[in-house]
């Protein structure tokens, strides 16, 4: 669920670049073209969907599967992937007990056909070329799929304004996207990243392990003043601890922007 838009607050947004492309958004029918795991416990699957009109970065669609004997269920995904193409890149998480996560992590193959619903959201969604303000990023485990499309858009449009991204997973192997994180690292357009690992960091690293804290928050993210635009994606106790936090650490949060991935 995403956090309502504020008053005014687009036209802030908006100052330069074309008005935004707005898709309607339809029932698509979709095939499995690609799998692949993700992390251990995450898969990312490439769909193959013919009639997509193409999403912007931050978005993301209803998933429905349909069993033989009739019965379906449907669950919301970010989309990792962007643009006008056709095929369409989702990563999930296995929920372990879930109804819907298991089965698209550990049972659907190439192949399988499924429908999605979207492109969905209009507020959790980052274009380049359409704002200065800098951007500050904060994901909890796969709450960066949506992230990583805004993070590959601004690398690849090569946009000057800063991003910052701060990445808290429990250890190095539970990190989305490591080598298009890296690339985007390795582009011109300006982008720091920071780790904070609750378990375990890469060997030989130094880097310090433990729960993000509201001090390591602050430590990282850009200051209250920046001007910055805020984006908070995970766990739904994820989500509400860091906007706590940022409320306390000065930040205004009619500026930050938050998806919620679920969980108690
Ligand atoms: C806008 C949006 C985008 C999302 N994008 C992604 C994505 O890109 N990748 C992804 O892996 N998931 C994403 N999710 C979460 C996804 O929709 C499902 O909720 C998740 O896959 C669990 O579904 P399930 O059927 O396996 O679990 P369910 O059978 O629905 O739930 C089983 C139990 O797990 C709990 N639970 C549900 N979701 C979570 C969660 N995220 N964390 C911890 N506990 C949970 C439930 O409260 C319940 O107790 C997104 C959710 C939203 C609303």
């Amino acid at each position: 669920m995403s956090t309502p838009p504020v008053d005014g607050l687009e036209a802030r947004i908006t100052p330069r670049g074309a008005a935004p492309v707005r898709r309607r958004p339809a029932w698509h029918p979709a095939t499995v073209a690609a799998v692949a795991p993700e992390t251990p416990a995450a898969r990312r699957i490439v769909l193959d969907v013919p009639t997509w009109p193409g999403n912007d970065p931050g978005q993301h669609l209803d998933l429905r599967l349909t069993a033989e004997d009739g019965y379906q269920a449907s669950r919301s995904y970010s989309i990792a992937s962007s643009g006008e193409g056709t095929r369409v890149t989702l990563a999930v998480d296995r929920v372990e007990g879930g109804e819907v996560s298991p089965f698209l992590v550990d049972a659907i193959e190439v192949g399988d056909g499924l429908d999605v619903h979207g492109p969905l959201g209009g507020w959790f969604v980052w274009r380049p070329d359409e704002s200065d303000r800098p951007v500050q990023l904060i994901a909890g485990g796969s709450g960066i799929v949506p992230l990583l499309p805004m993070v590959t858009a601004h690398a690849e449009a090569d946009d000057p304004v800063p991003f910052r991204l701060l990445y808290a997973t429990r250890t190095p192997e539970d990190v989305f996207f490591r080598e298009e994180l890296d690339a985007a690292l390795r582009a011109t357009a300006p982008l720091e990243v920071t780790h904070v690992y609750s378990r375990r960091a890469p060997s030989g690293s130094g880097e310090a392990v433990g729960r993000l804290t509201r001090e390591r928050l602050g430590a990282s993210v850009l200051e209250p003043d920046a001007g910055a635009l805020v984006y908070v994606c995970g766990s739904t106790p994820f989500v509400e601890q860091v906007l706590r936090w940022l409320g306390e650490l000065g930040h205004d949060l009619s500026d930050v922007r938050a998806e919620r991935f679920g969980g108690a």
